[in-house]
């Protein structure tokens, strides 16, 4: 009886410990998007993390505007770190619908030296946990994801810890 009273109060503080934790974080997201005032206004680069397939099979009974064939097909080019080239084509008749990256650069302008957004973040984000290129190695390992070059990683570590403002906006 004593053991099972003391496994119901430790199962109830684990779970008002999980419950407080939950708060805090969703507060603490709360609070940054009141503070930075862009809850409602921020318009700029969000991620979802997708399966290739489901994003494909978006397109999988949609009718080419052009022969009114369902074959239209997403196709992914080069890739640039966690940028991919992305395309939407019609396997009838070879239109091309669009073309663009899976990521914004830095900066609008077409300059092909600027980074990726999605790169930055991502180094960043690995920087902040303290893990290196061997951490996007195995991250991308267990997503089936194609690897971020230790390149394309290092450029945007250096550019990250020499303070290269220009080069990095306040991003976090
Ligand atoms: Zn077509």
């Amino acid at each position: 009886m004593v053991i099972s009273e003391h496994n119901s109060n430790v199962s109830q503080r684990s779970s008002g410990d999980r419950i407080l934790k939950n708060e805090r974080i969703s507060m603490q997201e709360k609070s940054v998007l009141e503070q930075e005032n862009i809850a409602d206004t921020y318009d700029g680069p969000t991620y979802i993390i997708v399966d290739k397939n489901a994003l494909c099979d978006i397109f999988k009974y949609t009718l080419c505007g052009i022969c009114n064939q369902s074959t239209l097909k997403l196709e992914f080019g080069h890739k640039y770190g966690f940028s991919h080239q992305s395309k939407l084509v019609c396997k009838t008749c070879s239109e091309q619908k669009t073309e663009c990256f899976t990521s914004p650069r830095l900066e609008k302008k077409s300059n092909t030296s600027t980074p990726f957004d999605v790169n930055v973040r991502a180094v960043q984000a690995f920087l902040a946990i303290s893990g290196g290129h061997a951490s996007v190695e195995k991250f991308c390992m267990f997503l089936n994801k194609p690897l971020m070059s230790s390149k394309t990683f290092n450029e945007i570590k250096c550019a990250t810890l020499t303070q290269c403002t220009l080069l990095l906006p306040k991003l976090c």
